[in-house]
């Protein structure tokens, strides 16, 4: 019988085993533009756009793709949008008419588009006419990876587009477009949504694949989740059922996130855009444009990365700007320094709920009490009906006692059937109908959860499990230590051994001996770390989590050199 002590501990009013609505999310979308048609749905730098004019946009859009373009279920339409209005038309059309999204982050090297263009097989390429995007674009399509180029043109006439840092391309019209075969397959989004075609029915089941979700890039080849639009679904009602009345009427999301990644697709448009909530969006994360927009929407909720609510509740400019209005930050995709939970709520007045997910679960899993205190360093409980257990990490197929370490493995209906066409990458991933998270970690007898590291990022020294968490826990103890990261390196008499990176706060002259005294009092001699490396910024990837594998290259080619 699995261990789950939360069922007994659950937070008042919420109830583990209810039912789990797997409505898909077009007809969810469709729900929410009826229901709330005159509220404001999006806000692009000021430019807002109503539930029921995005329904109208969606409408015409899923029209012109099924007949104009003849685009069928089982089609595959691939992104290739920072966040904008465009974004969740495309995204919501698409799905209605039966395709199937593909995510891509523009801000990937065309090696790496076209790794995941040629694995997914797209029927169109969506982009829009920045510099970044339809540059790229241009190049896949003539690299033949995609059969159509369809081209939204970003509004450049709004007040905070030059602040966001992006350049526009000039090469605006199609007849500036080089190439012969990009030009016959170009197709205009605003052209489409003139025809003002409306699309046919299609009927959508639950296990008809939503969106192909390339992940585990930065750790080897990316593989593609298929996330079925009953995961989707299912983790939009998990969230509603946790949530209790977070997203209603009236709340407004700050969407700095990428859209394009698991965790702003469904907390950041999603969840919001099929609840009545109004989302603000940036389509590039900048300090001070955040802080802007914040102040000007009165948006009540954050979702962000640990790194970018450290940032902004640690802002030098941050009192020029009310951010009082900041009820939630959802922390998610990385660990949670209590440094930065403190942070948040000395600068907002909020507090921060962590949650814990991967691609392959769409993405939530756990999630802190959002009305109830949570335990320090705890991911919270799961969320109903997700079943969390921990397995040997040397042997998965033994469960480990209540209580104990172990991989966490986990099952329910927002976890993924399976990687695309990847048979080995499928049998390594799943155990028993549980799947392999790759992540360590415990559960208490009040049923709260805790992620220790990563199964690959532990340092094993001398024969001991060393977990870097842990000692960039201690780092971040330090006032002056603004971000950290630790990795294991070879050593020579020990096997493996810890190499700290650290961000000062800026005008900091924090020296290595007195970070090191400061280590002592919260590390064993073995976790010591073995150097200390000051930089002036970390390297993130592409959502802005810390990069322990940009580390490891750059550690590697200091010591060559
Ligand atoms: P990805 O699918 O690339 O977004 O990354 C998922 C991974 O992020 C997980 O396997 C964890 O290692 C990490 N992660 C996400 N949320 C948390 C969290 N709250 N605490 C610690 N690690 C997290």
């Amino acid at each position: 019988k699995p261990y789950q002590p939360w069922i007994d501990k659950y937070p008042e009013g919420i109830d583990f085993f209810a039912e789990i609505d797997t409505t898909p999310v077009p007809e969810r979308v469709d729900k929410a533009v009826k229901e709330h048609a005159t509220r404001v749905a999006m806000d692009f730098l000021g430019a807002e756009t109503t539930y029921a004019e995005m329904g109208d946009q969606i409408e015409r859009m899923a029209g012109a793709l099924q007949k104009e373009l003849g685009l069928k279920k089982g089609n595959r339409v691939a992104l290739l949008l920072p966040n904008t209005p465009f974004f969740p038309v495309i995204y919501y059309a698409a799905l209605k008419i039966g395709a199937t999204i593909v995510n891509c982050n523009p801000l990937y090297t065309h090696s790496e588009l076209m790794h995941i263009l040629k694995n997914s097989n797209p029927d169109i390429l969506v982009t829009t006419d920045l510099k970044l995007t339809l540059e790229k674009a241009e190049k896949l399509m003539q690299e033949g990876v995609a059969k159509k180029l369809l081209v939204s043109h970003f509004p450049n006439a709004l007040p905070g587009i030059k602040k966001v840092l992006f350049k526009i391309f000039k090469a605006k019209d199609l007849a500036k477009l080089s190439d012969e075969k990009v030009k016959a397959n170009y197709l205009d989004w605003q052209a489409l949504l003139d025809n003002n075609l409306q699309a046919d029915p299609v009927k959508i089941d639950k296990d008809d694949m939503a969106v192909l979700q390339f992940t585990g890039g930065t750790t080897g080849t990316p593989k593609a989740a298929v996330l079925t639009h009953g995961n989707i679904a299912a983790n939009l009602s998990q969230i509603d059922l946790w949530g209790v009345d977070l997203f209603r009427p009236g709340a407004t999301l700050a969407a700095v996130i990428p859209f394009f990644h698991i965790f702003a697709m469904t907390v950041c448009m999603n969840t919001p855009l099929t609840s009545g909530v109004k989302v603000a969006m940036l389509p590039r994360y900048e300090r001070k444009s955040l802080l802007e927009m914040i102040h000007r929407t009165k948006a009540t909720i954050l979702p962000a990365v640990p790194t970018l609510s450290h940032a902004l509740a640690t802002a030098p400019e941050r009192n020029k700007y009310d951010l009082s209005s900041l009820k939630i930050g959802i922390s998610g995709g990385a660990a949670l320094p209590n440094e930065t939970k403190q942070a948040f709520a000395k600068a907002t007045g909020g507090r921060i709920a962590e949650g814990y997910g991967l691609t392959e679960t769409s993405p939530v899993l756990c999630c802190a009490p959002l009305y109830a205190p949570n335990k320090d360093n705890s991911i919270g409980m799961p969320l109903p009906g997700t079943d969390i257990q921990f397995v040997d990490v040397e042997d998965p197929t033994k469960f480990v006692g209540p209580g104990e370490r172990g991989e966490l493995v986990a099952k329910g209906p927002q976890v993924m059937p399976g990687y695309l066409d990847n048979d080995d990458a499928n049998k390594e991933s799943f155990i028993d109908g549980y799947f392999r998270t790759g992540d360590v970690g415990y559960v208490d007898e009040d049923g709260h959860l805790y992620i220790v590291d990563r199964i690959k990022d532990i340092i094993i020294c001398s024969g001991f499990n060393v977990y870097p968490r842990a000692i960039e826990d201690a780092l971040y103890h330090h006032d002056e230590v603004d971000e950290c990261n630790v990795i294991g390196v070879e050593d020579e008499y020990r096997g493996e051994a810890p190499i700290a990176f650290v961000k000062r706060v800026e005008g900091s002259n924090l020296g290595e001996e007195e970070l090191r005294e400061h280590l002592k009092k919260y590390l064993s001699k073995i976790e010591m770390p073995r150097e200390i490396i000051f930089k002036s910024e970390l390297p993130k990837t592409l959502v802005g989590k810390l990069s322990k594998n940009d580390l490891r290259e750059e550690y590697a080619k200091l010591k060559k050199s």
